[in-house]
């Protein structure tokens, strides 16, 4: 268009040139799941910054986790060919630090502040649940910590609520009190719970506007990412960061700093900097459904000068697989609907799978997988989806025994290992004296004498002084317990402020070893005779490696900053170290992430939509929304997943296929093993599977008709052998399975709606010695038979299968 080439608006389409060359005072950024949002977002920032309409110091960018914020970084500066140092680019929470590390002593705090943890915070409840006695009227520590949590990101303190609640409700009382106690322990502690990084930010800048002004005038320009999934806190720190300074605000602040910028205008004021958040309301998956929409109601009031601009090319994914999305999100009403478009092609069908057992599930995953990159495909290019993280468990076994190397994000992270925890702990007691959290766990770690009752005198003590807990350990003399004890303490206490006094100077790794050397923890560990203590040597090891090479990322890097960086770490951040893993995570953390392939497993209602959310309201759209950023991850292939039984809690259960899945078009998905077929074998034994398709129509059993032709796959899926079918070679205890041959006699209704192939074996009765066919093991002998009636277990040495345990009542067998 004759406009002069500008390499950083090369291949973009015109929406998403017109996103990023806009200038002005807000931008809102609302499209569909690969349609450039981020790409866009990252190119605005670059493009700020070569036309020099900002100084990277001027630049706040909010992404979803600390990995995507390091990211965008390198991005900017690949596109830029500079490094652009002072850019802001972080999550919420980490800019909530910086900025409350600088600023805390305004309100009481010191820089120095422990975050807890939601662990932490849930221990810190626990207490005050039970000081309280408050479990008598009901109280538990997740519902407590849910009430504050939601509280807190509304942006209510205690005083609002004790002005708000019901004080002729007991219970409302009680819980005042709880939320008092609590607010009250954290600010003794110094110490700020993951919310309070956000609200006390914002109650940070309305109370002191001086303060405000600081940042205000600072970020000229704030993008925020995954906007749709920012809850009220998160708006008003935006709110109060992109508010214009009045005249005199920014006069007295100028006078401190000696000079007059050029950002005021005629009459003084500095006017908001310019904001740009970019979302998608069919992604939102941490909020009931009135969240998003009121953010993005309140931005088009609070900024009524804003442009709005819509992407409609999604440049990620087939058509099939977005064909898939764009079904299943259409049956969410109250939404905009959006037309995306691709022009990559069709490219595969989806390919679904139906297996006996989760473990039958993850052998089909594996299988895939190892054919896959046989083929050519890079481990780093697969990832596994399930929505909760029990679902792992199934997938790592087998994993691990077909040698696919993998990755669990989020999951049993290094840092929440207690050896860890220990050793973090004495970190954080002598970066914050003030914790009694920290120095609770450590007190008597490694043994030394002080138990309970020795505790609660300190803390007793504490009390009674108005003092902290480490001031305590220093009077120990004072309290009249045992020499041995005392001196105990008074060790304790001696070795914490030695090393308290170098935290300013010494290096993190230095500060470690110290207290390594002075406490002797590694060397207890090694000169145990537990086996696992081995390996906790090594994890504390390791950890001493992450301070140095913590120390060698960040030469100036402090404690502090090193704590910072370990609590804040989010689920998605540990994908750095994905290069040759397959990645294994939740759906919540696959949240603008892409793949080439991805498994999305256990598509079964209970867990998509899981069960929680059934009286959730607006739940199982929300629960729809997961589904659609799961299937919107992938690239080029997408495998769909489920188990007809699955084992959660020791118990299992007959599965149902999700509602979802008969959302997508049938000619999308390619059954290798639909849930209609998953108990009949190819050819060889057509049951009533297609009489019973005709007598209840196509409605219902449209989505799973599929399954002619099923047979070879499933045929090859049994060659493996062992961990397939109710052949378990491993997995379920007998009394599990016959815990599953019950339910599956209440959900009849399901094997008769959904299957209509679930083998019913009615009264066989099998013996000792009795030749059986299976229908994909073959000829066998049976061993051993346990029980009777639905129960029955028969233990069935096959001619070539080998060894299987079989539920009598369902299993595909014929008494020959
Ligand atoms: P999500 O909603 O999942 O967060 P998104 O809207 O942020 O998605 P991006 O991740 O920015 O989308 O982009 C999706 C993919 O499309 C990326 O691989 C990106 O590099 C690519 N892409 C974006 N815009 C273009 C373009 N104009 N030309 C080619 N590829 C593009
Ligand atoms: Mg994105």
């Amino acid at each position: 268009d004759g406009a002069p080439s500008n390499p950083l608006l090369d291949g973009l389409n015109p929406q998403q040139r017109e996103a990023v060359e806009y200038r002005g005072p807000a931008l809102l950024i609302l499209a569909g799941a690969g349609s450039g949002k981020t790409s866009v977002l990252t190119r605005r920032i670059a493009g700020l910054l070569s036309s020099q309409d900002a100084w990277p110091s001027q630049i706040l960018a909010i992404t979803f986790t600390n990995k995507a914020a390091a990211e965008m970084r390198d991005r900017v500066e690949s596109l830029i060919g500079q490094a652009a140092e002072g850019m802001w680019i972080s999550t919420f929470h980490s800019a909530c630090v910086r900025i409350l590390r600088r600023e805390a002593e305004h309100f009481g705090f010191t820089k120095n502040f422990t975050i807890y943890d939601s662990a932490d915070s849930r221990a810190l409840i626990k207490r005050i649940i039970k000081d309280l006695e408050a479990d008598a009227f009901g109280f538990t520590v997740s519902s407590v910590s849910g009430k504050i949590s939601r509280l807190k990101n509304e942006l209510n303190d205690v005083e609002t609520y004790a002005r708000n609640a019901n004080f002729n409700d007991p219970a409302e009382r009680v819980f005042a009190q709880i939320f008092r106690m609590y607010t009250s322990e954290l600010q003794r502690a110094n110490a700020f719970d993951f919310d309070d990084l956000i609200g006390q930010t914002v109650f940070l800048f309305r109370a002191f506007p001086q303060v405000a002004a600081i940042y205000q005038r600072r970020f000229r320009h704030i993008l925020v990412d995954e906007y749709q999934d920012t809850n009220h806190a998160q708006y008003s720190l935006i709110r109060e960061l992109t508010k214009p300074i009045d005249a005199h605000v920014a006069e007295a602040l100028e006078a401190g700093e000696g000079y007059r910028s050029s950002q005021r205008e005629p009459n003084g004021t500095i006017a908001g900097a310019s904001l740009t958040v970019v979302g998608d309301s069919d992604q939102s998956i941490y909020a009931f459904r009135g969240a998003d929409i009121r953010n993005i109601v309140e931005f088009e009031r609070d900024y009524p000068r804003s442009k709005v601009i819509l992407l409609e090319q999604n440049y990620r994914s087939t058509q099939n697989i977005l064909s898939a999305a764009n079904a299943v999100i259409s049956n969410n009403f109250d939404r905009k609907d959006k037309k995306l478009f691709t022009t990559i092609g069709d490219g595969e069908k989806i390919v679904g799978f139906t297996g006996y057992s989760q473990h039958d599930e993850a052998q089909f995953i594996a299988d895939e997988i190892t054919t896959l990159h046989d083929g050519g495909l890079d481990y780093k290019d697969i990832a596994v989806f399930y929505r909760t993280n029990a679902q792992t468990r199934a997938l790592e076994e087998i994993f691990i025994r077909s040698a696919i190397p993998y990755r669990v994000l989020g999951g049993t992270k290094f840092y929440e290992r207690a050896e860890i925890k220990d050793v973090m702990a004495y970190l954080i007691a002598v970066a914050n004296p003030a914790d009694p959290m920290a120095l609770r766990r450590i007190m008597n770690v490694p043994k030394r004498g002080i138990g309970p009752a020795t505790e609660a005198a300190l803390q007793l003590h504490a009390d009674k002084h108005e003092q902290t807990l480490r001031d305590s350990l220093r009077q120990a003399d004072q309290l009249g317990l045992g020499p041995k004890v005392t001196g105990a303490i008074l060790g304790l206490a001696g070795l914490l402020d030695e090393v308290t006094l170098r935290v300013e100077t010494a290096k993190v790794a230095d500060i470690l070893e110290a207290i390594l050397k002075r406490t002797g923890y590694v060397e207890l560990l090694r000169a145990s005779r537990d086996p696992q203590d081995e390996a906790r040597a090594e994890n504390v090891e390791e950890l001493l490696a992450q301070t140095k090479e913590f120390n060698t990322r960040n030469p100036d890097g402090t404690l502090l900053d090193f704590l910072t960086e370990v609590t804040l770490v989010a689920a998605a951040d540990d994908l750095d170290d994905s290069s040759g893993t397959v990645s294994l995570m939740t759906l919540h953390t696959a949240k603008g992430l892409e793949f080439d392939t991805v498994f999305l497993t256990g598509v079964e209602e209970g867990l998509l939509p899981h069960q929680m959310s059934a009286g959730e309201p607006g739940g199982p759209a929300e629960e729809r929304r997961l589904f659609y950023v799961g299937i919107t991850r992938a690239r080029r292939r997408l495998y769909l997943s489920l188990a007809m039984t699955r084992a959660q809690f020791g118990d299992v259960n007959v599965a149902m296929p999700s509602r979802y899945l008969q959302e997508i078009p049938t000619e999308l998905i390619d059954w290798r093993q639909s849930p209609g077929s998953a108990n009949s074998r190819g050819g060889t034994q057509p049951r009533a599977l297609n009489a019973r398709r005709d007598s209840i129509g196509s409605g219902f059993n449209s989505g799973f008709s599929s399954g002619t032709g099923s047979g070879a796959g499933r045929a090859a899926s049994f060659d493996r052998g062992g961990g397939s079918g109710y052949g378990y070679s491993s997995g379920p205890s007998a009394t599990a399975l016959a815990r599953a041959a019950r339910n599956a006699e209440k959900k009849t209704e399901w094997t008769n709606r959904v299957t209509g192939t679930v083998r019913d074996n009615g009264d066989l009765t099998l013996a000792v010695g009795d030749r059986v066919k299976h229908d994909d093991f073959g000829e066998g002998t049976v061993k051993s038979v346990t029980a009777n009636g639905p129960k029955s277990i028969a233990e069935v040495q096959f001619d070539e299968a080998g060894r299987k345990r079989l539920l009598v009542k369902i299993a595909p067998i014929e008494k020959l």
